[in-house]
C-alpha cells in the first residue's frame, strides 16, 4: 500500500520533491561533456557492430567496471549516521582535549555501526559483536574511537588477530562458515570466554543499532593541561534502552529484512526520532593500575563499576543520515591512531596493534590519500605538514609550501606544548605468553551475578546450539573451558550437547541404514 511506505522506501520520491520545479541537470560524461543519447549504442547500422569511438559507452562501462572498492576484511556490513557529541559534565581535570573544553560544547561526529564477520550483503540480525565506531571532528584534528557493543574482546594479543578473524570467516576450501574453525580457535584460546559468553547471551543479537551500548573497549590515557595522566575507558549507554532480538525473530528478519539495522537507523533519523547515547568514562590512576588485580590493559577484562564508577561526560546524538552511502559510509575510515592532544594510547597490546593495522588497511582499501576524502578529512583544522603527492591527490598538495623540515621559509612548525605525556617503560624485550592470565573470574561474575536464571539457560542453549556442529574433541575442549568458569555452566552445555549428539547419532544410524539399503546388494543387506 502506497500510504504505508516509510521514508526509506520513498527516498527517490522525497529527493525529487526536494528539487521542486528545478529542471533536470544536463547529463554528461565523467569528463563533463554533454551526452545526446544515453539509451542507444553508437553502431554501424541498426544491427551493429559497435564503434570504439562510442566514448559515451566506454566512459560509462569503464567506470562501472571499477565501482567496487575492496570490502572491509572485518566490519564489512554497516550503517552510518552523523550528529554531535555534547559535553554535559566537566572532565577537564582529566583531559585537555578540546572536545571536552567546556560544558555545552558540541563537536560534529560520524558513527558507523556494523557486524564483524559477515560480508557486505549479509544480514544485520546475526549473532555477532557489533562495531560501534565514532569519529569526532575536533579543532585539533579527528579523534576516532573504534569501539564495539561489548566492553571486552576475544583476544588480548594483536598477533592473534588475523588468525582469529580467519577462524570466524569462511573455510578456505568449502567457502562455508565452519563451526570447527570457530570453536577450535575459541577453545584453544580460553581468553575468548568472556566475549564468547557476551556473544551467546541475549545481547549477542541487538535489536538494530540504536538499542545497544557502545564501549571504547581499550584502555586509553587521558592527559590534562598540567600534563597529569590517568588511564581511562569510554562507555556510551543507549538512551533508547537495551533491546535484543530473540533467535526466532532474528532468523525471521534475516530472511524478510536482512538490512533491518540500516533500515531502522535511517527511518528513526528521517522521522526526527534521533538516537542518543549517554557518554561516560571510567578512570584509573597509575597507582591504582599498579595495584589492580588484573592487567588493566587486558582487552578481555572490564574494570568493575564498583571500584571504577562511571563518570558522566556528555551525550552522542545522531541527527543526519548520509546523503550518499558510498561517499559517507563505505568510504568512512576509522583509525584509533587519530588522537588529539589530551587523549593517548595505553600499553594495551590490542590497541597498539590496531594503531598500525587500521590506517594500513585504509591505505590499501581506499588509497593512500584516503584522509583527503571529505568524510575522513579533519575539516575543522588545517592539515599542514611535509607529506606530498601519492596517488589521487585531489587537494592543492599544499601548493608551493616547502616539503622538507627543518627549513628557513616559515613553513609549519613543531608545537612543543602538545608533546606526548612522558612515561617510563623498562623491561626485558620478549614475546610474552599472556594466554593464561585469569581467563575465568570475570566470566564467572557475569554468569553468576549479572545474568538471571532464564538468561543463563538461554546462554547455554545458544552456545550448545552452535557448538553441536563442531567435532566431538573440540566440543569437549570447549566444555572444559566453560566448566572452569563454573561447573554448572559447563554441565548445562554438556547436557544439551549430549542430547544433540544422541539425536545426531540416531539420525546417522537411520541415514547409514537407508544408504546401505538403497545401494547395497542383497548379500550386503543380509550382513547389515
Ligand atoms: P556491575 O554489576 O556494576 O555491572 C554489571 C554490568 O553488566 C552492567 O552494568 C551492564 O553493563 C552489564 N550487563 C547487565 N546485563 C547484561 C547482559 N545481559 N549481558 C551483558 N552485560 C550485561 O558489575 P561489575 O562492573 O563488577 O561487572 C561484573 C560483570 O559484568 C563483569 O565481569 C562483566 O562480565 C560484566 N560487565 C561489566 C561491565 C563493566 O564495564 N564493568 C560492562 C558490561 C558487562 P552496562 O551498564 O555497560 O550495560
Amino acid at each position: 500500500m502506497a500510504d504505508k511506505r516509510d521514508n526509506a522506501a520513498d527516498q527517490m520520491k522525497l529527493w525529487k520533491n526536494g528539487r521542486g520545479s528545478q529542471k533536470p541537470d544536463v547529463l554528461t560524461t565523467g569528463g563533463g561533456n554533454p551526452i545526446s543519447d544515453k539509451l542507444n549504442l553508437l553502431t554501424v547500422g541498426p544491427r551493429g557492430p559497435l564503434l570504439v569511438q562510442d566514448v559515451v559507452f566506454t566512459d560509462e562501462m569503464a567506470h562501472f567496471d571499477r565501482e567496487r572498492i575492496p570490502e572491509r576484511v572485518v566490519h564489512a556490513k554497516g550503517a552510518g549516521a552523523f550528529g554531535y557529541c555534547e559535553v554535559t559534565h566537566d572532565i577537564t581535570k582529566y583531559s585537555k582535549a578540546k572536545v571536552f573544553e567546556n560544558i555545552g560544547k558540541r563537536t560534529p561526529i560520524a558513527v558507523r555501526f556494523s557486524t564483524v564477520a559477515g560480508e557486505a550483503g549479509s544480514s544485520d540480525t546475526v549473532r555477532d559483536p557489533r562495531g560501534f565506531a565514532v569519529k569526532m571532528y575536533t579543532e585539533d584534528g579527528n579523534w576516532d574511537l573504534t569501539g564495539n557493543n561489548t566492553p571486552v574482546f576475544f583476544i588480548r594479543d594483536a598477533m592473534l588477530f588475523p588468525s582469529f578473524i580467519h577462524s570466524q570467516k569462511r573455510n578456505p576450501q568449502t567457502h562455508l562458515k565452519d563451526p570447527d574453525m570457530v570453536w577450535d580457535f575459541w577453545s584453544l584460546r580460553p581468553e575468548s570466554l568472556h566475549q564468547v559468553s557476551f556473544l551467546f547471551s541475549d545481547r549477542g543479537i541487538p535489536d538494530g543499532h540504536r538499542h545497544m551500548n557502545g564501549y571504547g573497549s581499550h584502555t586509553f590515557k587521558l592527559v590534562n593541561a598540567k600534563d597529569e595522566a590517568v588511564y581511562c575507558k569510554f562507555h556510551y549507554k543507549t538512551d533508547q534502552c537495551i533491546q535484543n532480538l530473540t533467535v526466532d525473530e532474528a532468523n525471521r528478519l534475516a530472511a524478510s529484512d536482512p538490512d533491518y539495522g540500516i533500515h531502522d537507523l535511517y527511518e528513526a533519523i528521517t522521522t526526527g526520532n534521533y538516537p542518543s547515547w549517554s557518554f561516560y568514562i571510567q578512570v584509573m590512576t597509575f597507582e591504582q593500575a599498579e595495584r589492580f588485580k588484573f592487567n588493566p590493559f587486558d582487552l578481555t577484562k572490564i574494570w568493575p563499576h564498583g571500584d571504577y564508577p562511571l563518570i558522566p561526560v556528555g551525550k552522542l546524538v545522531l541527527n543526519r543520515n548520509p546523503t550518499n552511502y558510498f561517499a559517507e559510509v563505505e568510504q568512512l575510515a576509522f583509525d584509533p591512531s587519530n588522537m588529539p592532544p589530551g587523549i593517548e594510547p595505553s600499553p594495551d597490546k590490542m590497541l597498539q596493534g590496531r594503531l598500525f593495522s587500521y590506517p594500513d588497511t585504509h591505505r590499501h582499501r581506499l588509497g593512500p590519500n584516503y584522509l583527503q576524502l571529505p568524510v575522513n578529512c579533519p575539516y575543522r583544522t588545517r592539515v599542514a605538514n611535509y607529506q606530498r603527492d601519492r596517488p589521487m591527490c585531489f587537494t592543492d598538495n599544499q601548493g608551493g609550501a616547502p616539503n622538507y623540515y627543518p627549513n628557513s621559509f616559515c613553513a609549519p612548525e613543531n608545537q612543543p606544548q602538545v608533546r606526548e605525556h612522558r612515561f617510563q617503560v623498562s623491561a626485558d624485550v620478549a614475546r610474552y605468553n599472556s594466554s593464561d592470565e585469569d581467563n575465568v573470574s570475570q566470566v564467572r561474575d557475569f554468569y553468576v551475578k549479572v545474568l538471571s536464571e532464564e538468561q543463563r539457560l538461554r546462554l547455554c542453549e545458544n552456545i550448545a546450539g552452535h557448538l553441536k556442529d563442531a567435532q566431538l574433541f573440540i566440543q569437549k575442549r570447549a566444555v572444559k573451558n566453560f566448566t572452569d568458569v563454573h561447573p554448572e555452566y559447563g554441565a548445562r552445555i554438556q547436557a544439551l550437547l549430549d542430547k544433540y549428539n544422541a539425536e545426531g547419532a540416531k539420525k546417522k544410524t537411520v541415514k547409514t541404514y537407508t544408504q546401505h539399503s538403497s545401494y547395497a546388494t542383497s548379500k550386503d543387506k543380509a550382513n547389515l
